[in-house]
């Protein structure tokens, strides 16, 4: 750093490095796990051009020369089994966040409905889950009816019955892992009132950003299973659990689903683009490539494992020094009631409001780099906190 001479630039890695230890209320893994892949990408030098994944990866015949759409391809295929989805029937592209996923999941979801009743879907979708879901359904247009959710964070499936429109499609988006209190919904007791209520078309997109990283590398991976829980699509990113040093995000669903877009070809492009975007990264997909090939499953079960425990030791920690708190299981999140401004300050902790629970809360996600020095250090300014009331 001493010889880089643009002050601003240096203050900006000093500043960085300053506030990565104490930055723990998003869910965001700073241990990047994609570290050699830039001693490949600058010694072959083909980080002196552009590469550009413009296309659809599963159209080989059309793959544009100066991509990595064949790797891409690879990586929809790898991510595959993890998702329960067979490889004969998967479709799917790496994304440029998991908004950029929801977005498809639900656009998607709109023309296979449309496709198969000839009318506008409801959306459906809990007050809890991610706010880009609202937004996307206010972008696209489509009616929404925001569903209660239980004191777990979880969409409540008899305030879904409830609202429920049996003479419209019904678009239901599950959080599989809710923003604020790491809730997740419950795909079977969803089914249930959705087969009981009967829609005259139900189509189900997964919002799993975070837990879908790290749920296939634990016993509890059938709840991200397409086979098992009976969703459409999934949506999940590539910069939380799975430590990629950029957003990016995992968009998977069946070919059906794909065979029911809107065709459009572009002669240009020799190719019919369902993607909303035209260009997109060469980058992601190489990093998901080199996370599969260079760190690859047994690394991150235990990454997941790891983080889950730590996140078990902190909500333990609280707990026993008589400061409300609380953790949904599986999660890696932990939400307590929220402290002095000072310590919410000092770890950047994301706050909220959930009317179950008396006064703000505020969130730590346990991420990959929180270790327990970390924590510790946490429990302890909590704990000081108190003493000098
Ligand atoms: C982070 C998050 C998103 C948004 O993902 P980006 O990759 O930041 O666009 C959507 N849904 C949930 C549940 C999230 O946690």
């Amino acid at each position: 750093m001493k010889d880089l001479k643009d002050e601003e630039l240096v203050n900006l890695a000093r500043h960085t490095y300053l506030r990565l230890d104490d930055t723990i209320g998003y869910p965001v893994n700073q241990n990047s796990n994609v570290v050699g892949f830039y001693d490949w990408y600058t010694k072959t030098g083909l980080c002196d051009f552009m590469m550009d994944n413009v296309g659809d990866p599963f159209d080989e015949e059309n793959y544009f020369v100066l991509s990595a759409l064949g790797i891409e391809k690879r990586v929809i295929k790898m991510f595959a089994p993890y998702y329960g989805i067979p490889l004969d029937k998967v479709w799917g592209f790496i994304t440029n966040s998991c908004t950029d996923s929801n977005n498809h999941g639900m656009y998607f979801g709109v023309k296979k409905l449309l496709s198969e009743t000839g009318k506008m879907p409801i959306v459906y979708v809990s007050s809890e889950a991610h706010y880009s879901n609202r937004r996307l359904a206010d972008l696209q247009n489509l009616e929404c009816r925001l569903i209660d959710f239980d004191e777990h964070g979880s969409m409540d499936p008899e305030d879904l019955r409830r609202k429920l429109d049996p003479s419209r499609p019904a678009l239901v988006v599950c959080a599989l892992g809710t923003t604020f209190m790491g809730g997740i919904d419950n795909l079977t007791a969803i089914n249930k009132v959705l087969d009981e209520v009967k829609p005259i078309a139900v189509y189900k997109h997964v919002d799993a950003a975070l837990f879908g990283g790290y749920l296939p590398f634990t016993d509890h991976k059938d709840l991200v299973s397409m086979t098992k829980m009976k969703y459409d699509s999934i949506a999940v990113s590539g910069h939380k659990f799975f430590g990629i040093d950029e957003p990016c995000g995992l968009f998977l669903t069946r070919k059906d689903v794909y065979a029911a877009q809107t065709s459009f070809k572009v002669d240009y492009l020799n190719s019919n683009m369902a993607m909303i975007s035209c260009s997109r990264s060469a980058l992601s997909p190489l990093k998901f490539y080199w996370l599969m090939t260079h760190v690859g499953e047994e690394e991150l079960r235990r990454q997941a494992k790891e983080f889950l425990d730590n996140a078990e030791y902190l909500h333990a920690k609280l707990t026993e020094i008589g400061y409300p708190a609380w953790r949904n299981p599986l999660s890696n999140t932990v939400y307590l009631k929220r402290p002095a401004d000072w310590i919410v300050k000092k770890y950047t902790l994301a706050g909220g409001k959930i009317p179950q629970y008396d006064g703000p809360l505020c969130h730590v996600v346990v991420m990959q780099n929180v270790t327990r020095v970390i924590l510790d250090r946490f429990i302890a300014d909590i704990k000081s906190s108190l003493e000098n009331k």
